[in-house]
C-alpha cells in the first residue's frame, strides 16, 4: 500500500502545472452555453448555487484503512464502478442580502484539465470574480483555492479571504518533502489577498446567517460553513469525506491528503453523528454533483439520501 509519503509525492507531481499552461486549461474549461454544471437550491432566503469544477479519479491506493477488495466491494454495492470511480470537486456561490459570497474557488490552473472549470460555471451562472465580496476558504488545498489565483495574482479583486488561522499557520510553514506543491499554492493564495485576510479562530459568526464550524483534521483548520435562514440550514462540510461510497459506511476511512488522519476520522464520526441527530442537510466539496442531501444510518455505517430536484413552484 502506498503510504503518505509516497501519495504526497505523487500528488505534487500532478498538481500545479507552470503558468503559461494555467492560462490554457483557463481557456479550455470554458463551458458551452447552456451546459453549465451549476444548480442552485434555496435554504430560507439564502440562495446556495453548487459550482462544478469537475472531477478526479480516487482509487483504493489513496485511502488507508481499507484494501483494493473491500474498495471494490463498497463501490459495487453502490452501484459504482471501483476502475472509474472520480469525486466530485464542487464549489458553492451563497447568495444572502445584497453580498455574493464564494466557498472555495475550485482548482483554477492548478490540478491540471479534468478540473479548474469552476469558473466558467461561475460566470454562466450570472456572476463575474469582481461580483465576490468574501471567499471563504474551507481550507488551502489546491482544488479549494487554486482557483484564487492566476499566475500569482488574485482572481476575485473585490474579495476578503477568509481562512482559519490553523490552516494559514500551517501552511505559512516549512513544507515536508514532497507536499512542496501544496504549501506553494496555499502561499501564493495567502501572498494575493494579503492585504484583505480576515482569519477564523474559532466557532464564530462570519457575516449574518454564515457560522464558521471548524472541522480540523483533514487539515488543521480545515472549516465547514453552516448557513441559516428561517428555519432552514444547510452545512457545507467540504472534506468531511473524499471517496462518499467508502467513508460514509467506514468513516474510520481516510486519505492521504489528511494532515492529521486520525482527527480527521474522530472529526467525521462526530460530524456525522450531528448530522443525522440534527437532520443537517449538508453539501460536500467531494459528493457527486450537486453534491447535497441528508445523512442517515445504514446497515453499515452511513448514506446518502441526495437533496430533491429543486423545481420551480
Ligand atoms: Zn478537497
Amino acid at each position: 500500500m502506498m503510504n503518505r509519503r509516497h501519495l504526497l509525492a505523487a500528488g505534487a507531481a500532478l498538481p500545479l502545472a507552470p503558468a503559461t499552461a494555467r492560462a490554457e486549461s483557463h481557456r479550455a474549461a470554458a463551458a458551452p452555453q447552456g451546459l453549465a454544471d451549476a444548480q442552485r437550491f434555496e435554504v430560507g432566503e439564502i440562495a446556495v448555487t453548487v459550482l462544478s469544477d469537475g472531477a478526479i479519479r480516487l482509487g483504493p491506493e489513496v485511502l488507508q484503512g481499507i484494501d483494493a477488495q473491500g474498495y471494490a466491494t463498497l463501490m459495487e454495492r453502490q452501484f459504482r464502478d471501483p476502475e472509474t470511480f472520480r469525486a466530485a470537486v464542487n464549489g458553492f456561490l451563497v447568495e444572502t442580502g445584497d453580498r455574493r459570497v464564494l466557498v472555495d474557488a475550485g482548482s483554477g490552473g492548478a490540478m491540471g484539465p479534468d478540473l479548474g472549470r469552476l469558473m466558467a460555471n461561475l460566470s454562466a451562472a450570472g456572476t463575474a470574480p469582481e461580483d465576490i465580496s468574501m471567499l471563504l476558504a474551507t481550507h488551502l488545498h489546491p482544488d479549494h483555492v487554486g482557483g484564487a489565483v492566476n499566475d500569482g495574482g488574485a482572481v476575485f479583486p473585490n474579495a476578503e479571504l477568509v481562512v482559519h488561522q490553523a490552516d494559514r499557520d500551517f501552511w505559512s510553514g516549512t513544507a515536508p518533502d514532497g507536499s512542496e506543491s501544496f504549501f506553494a499554492l496555499a502561499q501564493s493564495v495567502l501572498a494575493a489577498y494579503g492585504d484583505r485576510l480576515r482569519i477564523l479562530t474559532g466557532e464564530e459568526e462570519v457575516i449574518a446567517g454564515i457560522d464558521a464550524l471548524p472541522l480540523p483534521g483533514h487539515t488543521p483548520g480545515h472549516t465547514g460553513y453552516l448557513l441559516t435562514s428561517g428555519d432552514a440550514s444547510l452545512l457545507i462540510w467540504a472534506d468531511i469525506v473524499h471517496v462518499a461510497p467508502v467513508q460514509l459506511a467506514r468513516p474510520q476511512v481516510t486519505i492521504g491528503f489528511d494532515v492529521a488522519p486520525d482527527t480527521a476520522a474522530q472529526t467525521r464520526a462526530r460530524i456525522l453523528d450531528r448530522a443525522v441527530a440534527d437532520r443537517l442537510m449538508i453539501a460536500g466539496s467531494h459528493i457527486d454533483f450537486p453534491g447535497m442531501g441528508h445523512i442517515a444510518r445504514a446497515e453499515e455505517g452511513f448514506r446518502l439520501i441526495p437533496a430533491p430536484y429543486p423545481y420551480k413552484a
